[in-house]
């Protein structure tokens, strides 16, 4: 007879924590139980790759809440194994150790998994990426105090941060960027550049156009990273930034629909009976993107869609509305974004790259959609708001930097 839950959470990250704290927030009052693959309890993701990398923060100041926290509340926590199949009829998981645990309803929050180039040589040891702590500890374990030659794949968020972290502790850091600029998904061009030249001016090889044909190595461990163009860069480790594929297995196989992630309604709610999905594997239509069909992968979209589930679990059905943001921090610059960019036809730079204090405001028909702020957390602030009231304002106007983003509210 499986052991019976309320509400069973699989994945204990970002999403799965805040959906049982916001339970609780909200007056739940029966069992919650969290399955988690990682041997630890929540923890925030986002320094690792940032301050933990660098060695600024410790693991314990990255504890979503203190250990107290979940045996005060009543939430239970099973770290160290995973749901391997669901049964949507039954409503039970099997878990990796064997166990099978019935539920009421279930949120599936499993994040992804990093995305790894699939070429000769990517099994050698010393070719990493970064999605959890024992990741960042494997990493610092092999580099060890004297400097060493890295070489990063991926010039997104992830790949920049690990850059600068990197280069911070005195490591030789060579960056591939296989499209003409860095954080060409995620942001506007003025951006792309600005960041560019900050890490070549910080000692950063940086590469762009460079796609990676295959590793080298000796006695097992990586020496080379093969370029496309049949060029060799000599490194002692790899750490490839290219992205996650979500972690969505066992919903898909139990008949969820999806495409990019699962695909959940404006509640998180799957196409399965009782499962809802939140974080970075859910897609979802945005409001902020003209309800086109989106896979968010930031703590603010994790704990929005948390805290729908656990509104819609305690009978309060209010949508995911939230506006999207985001942040990365890379050497003493603080990049805040809100809105997203997707298709605009305008961008107005506000302030100078020279400062390294300004802003970009994107426009899609004149309407402000997005905003990026480097070191302005004024704009960021005041542009957040001026993307909810969807302002319409000429790009003139808004490149004014003196002029305060509040102004062109109604
Ligand atoms: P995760 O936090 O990945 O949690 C999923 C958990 O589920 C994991 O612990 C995983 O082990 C577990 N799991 C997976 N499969 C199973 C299974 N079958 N059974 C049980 N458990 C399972 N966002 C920002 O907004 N700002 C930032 O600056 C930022 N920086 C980042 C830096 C790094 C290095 C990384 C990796 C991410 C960063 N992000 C940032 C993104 C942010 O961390 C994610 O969007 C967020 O963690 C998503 O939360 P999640 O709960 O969906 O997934």
């Amino acid at each position: 007879m499986p052991l019976a839950h309320e509400i069973l959470i699989v994945g204990g990250g970002h999403a799965g924590a805040q959906a049982a704290i916001s339970l609780r927030q909200n007056g739940f009052a029966g069992t919650i139980t969290i399955v988690n693959r990682e041997n630890a309890l929540p923890y925030e993701r986002p320094p690792l790759s940032k301050e933990y990398l660098a060695k600024e923060r410790s693991f314990e100041r990255m504890q979503i809440r203190p250990a107290e926290y979940w045996a005060e509340k009543e939430i239970e926590i099973e770290t160290g194994c995973e749901v391997v199949a669901l049964d949507r009829r039954a409503k039970t998981a099997k878990l990796s150790d064997g166990r099978e645990l019935s539920y009421g309803k279930l949120v599936w929050a499993c994040g992804g998994n990093p995305r790894m180039l699939a070429c000769e040589g990517a099994d050698l040891r010393g070719i990493h990426s970064i999605r959890t702590r024992t990741d960042i500890d494997a990493i610092e374990a092999e580099l060890g105090e004297a400097p060493k030659r890295v070489g990063i794949v991926g010039g997104g968020y992830i790949g920049l941060e690990a850059a600068a972290s990197l280069s911070k502790l005195g490591h030789d850091v060579v960056l591939l960027e296989a499209l003409p600029r860095v954080l060409a998904r995620v942001a506007g061009e003025q951006i792309s550049q600005f960041y560019a030249q900050e890490h070549i001016e910080h000692g950063v090889d940086l590469r762009l156009d460079c796609g990676v044909h295959s590793f080298a190595g000796a006695a097992g461990r990586v020496t080379h990273i093969c370029l496309a163009n049949d060029e060799k860069v000599a490194c002692e480790m790899v750490i490839v930034g290219i992205g996650i594929v979500p972690e969505i297995g066992a919903l898909v196989d139990a008949g969820a629909d999806h495409s990019n992630g699962v695909k959940v309604d404006r509640f998180c709610r799957t196409s399965l009976p009782d499962i809802y999905a939140i974080g970075d594997c859910a897609e979802h239509s945005n409001p902020f993107a003209d309800d086109a069909v989106v896979r968010l992968e930031s703590v603010q979209n994790a704990h929005d869609m948390a805290a729908t589930v656990a509104r819609h679990i305690c009978g309060v059905e209010e949508p995911y509305n939230a506006l999207p943001w985001f942040w990365s921090n890379q050497y003493d610059l603080k990049l805040q974004t809100a809105g997203l960019s997707i298709g605009h036809d305008e961008a107005v730079l506000r302030g100078s790259l020279s400062d390294r204090k300004f802003s970009v405001v994107y426009l899609k028909n004149g309407v402000v959609i997005a905003i990026d702020c480097v070191n302005n957390a004024k704009d960021f602030v005041q542009g957040r708001r001026v993307i909810e009231a969807r302002v319409v304002a000429s790009g003139q106007d808004l490149a004014d930097a003196s002029r305060p983003l509040k102004d062109f509210l109604p």
